[in-house]
């Protein structure tokens, strides 16, 4: 199953990634992780990506396409994968379809995750991030078990720094003029499915399993 999830930063990706990953034995391929990770881990890929990433700000077209080129070719995407924050640009999605038909591996589903921009500050400002096992929480709306502590793994939850008011508003300017415009690239090929994301968690993930349910 080659499934990509779109919809703009807190329409709830992260959160449905869980029983797409499981139920079909694919990788969860994020290029924000990506990113964070690198970050993390101090190379040259990750410095250059937290110059934009700490603006709000898409990192240049070359650097993202580079790294998901090469994540796609690995062993784990054999059965499909899952992804989830690429592509975020037209130039980016059309280098993921020459990348794809390359590599003969067609897109199932463009799954499209709507959320009104009104809901989106409460709920990037008030998400927690378990920093071992990433899992995502939100203070209101998915609490922890306990505050500050993942209940899967009993890691630290942190606040992204991007997760602020402040860069929230950049983020979403960047998401309605760069990549919102991907819908229609994507209608036209006749793979959007939209899902409405505003309604509870267990709900939307309901409509997920409806869509992808007997599907291999
Ligand atoms: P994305 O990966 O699309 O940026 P996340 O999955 O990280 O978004 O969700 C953003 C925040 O909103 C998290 O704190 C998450 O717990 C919360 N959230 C996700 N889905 C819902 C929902 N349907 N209703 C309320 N809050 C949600
Ligand atoms: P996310 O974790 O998806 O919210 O992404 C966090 C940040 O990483 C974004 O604000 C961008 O700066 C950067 N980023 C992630 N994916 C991409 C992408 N496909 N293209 C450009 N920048 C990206």
């Amino acid at each position: 199953m080659n499934l990509i999830f779109m919809g703009p930063p807190g329409a709830g990706k992260g959160t449905q990634a869980d029983w797409i990953i499981n139920n079909f034995g694919i990788p969860h391929i994020s290029t924000g992780d990506m990113f964070r990770a690198a970050i993390g881990q101090g190379t040259a890929l990750g410095l250059k990506a937290k110059e934009y990433m700490d603006q709000g700000l898409l990192v240049p077209d070359d650097v993202t396409n580079g790294i998901v080129k090469e994540r796609l070719q690995a062993p784990d995407c054999q059965k499909g994968f899952l992804l989830d924050g690429f592509p975020r640009t037209i130039p980016q999605a059309e280098a993921l379809d020459e990348i794809l038909t390359a590599l003969n591996k067609p897109i199932d589903h463009v799954m499209n995750l709507k959320v009104d921009r009104s809901f989106l500050l409460a709920r990037l400002t008030g998400r927690r991030v378990c920093r071992s096992c990433g899992a995502t929480y939100h203070v209101e709306f998915n609490p922890p078990k306990q505050q500050g502590v993942c209940d899967r793994c009993n890691g630290e939850l942190y606040q992204r720094s991007d997760d602020t008011e402040e860069k929230v508003g950049t983020r979403l300017d960047e998401y309605t003029n760069k990549t919102a415009p991907l819908l229609e690239y994507y209608a036209k090929k006749g793979l959007l499915r939209d899902i409405n994301g505003e309604q509870d968690i267990d709900v939307v993930t309901a409509d997920i399993q409806t869509l992808l349910r007997g599907q291999a």
